[in-house]
Parts: structure tokens; C-alpha cells; sequence
């Protein structure tokens, strides 16, 4: 059943993910699509031991790597919901 609003979801779901990813893989400087990725970049954090508080507070960090590209990458357009 092509009315059933469930399938229709689905397929129109399954359209606009075939359209993101073929925005992610061809990039279309036309097209307003939004690509984006989530990266993590390390830090060598070090603390001072503080008496009076009897704790440790942050006192410094120092970057260990650059940021890279993310691997994965996904579209957040609009669209995308
Ligand atoms: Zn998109």
C-alpha cells in the first residue's frame, strides 16, 4: 500500500538520504546543503594541588594533536530534520 503514511515516510526519508549523501560525496556549490562532521582533538591537561580547597584545580593544557577531519560525515540541512 503506497498510502499508508508510514511507507510514505519511510520512502521520503529514504529519498532525502540518498540525496545527503550524494550532496556528502559531490559536493554541489549550487545546492544548500550542510555538511558537517564532529571531531575531537586531544589535550594534555595538568593541575596544581590546591591545600586550602584540599583538591586539584586545572592549571593548564597543552594541545597534543591538530584537529583533523572527522571521518564520518553527515548533512544538516534543513532538511534533514
Ligand atoms: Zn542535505
Amino acid at each position: 500500500m503506497t498510502d499508508d503514511p508510514e511507507a510514505t515516510l519511510e520512502q521520503w526519508k529514504e529519498s532525502m538520504q540518498a540525496e545527503h549523501a550524494e550532496a556528502i560525496e559531490n559536493p554541489d556549490p549550487e545546492a544548500d546543503h550542510r555538511i558537517e562532521g564532529v571531531a575531537q582533538v586531544s589535550y594534555r591537561v595538568t593541575f596544581d594541588y590546591d591545600p586550602e580547597a584540599d583538591s586539584l584545580e586545572r592549571a593548564d593544557r597543552e594541545q597534543v594533536e591538530e584537529l583533523a577531519d572527522p571521518e564520518l560525515l553527515s548533512c544538516a540541512c534543513a532538511s534533514a530534520g
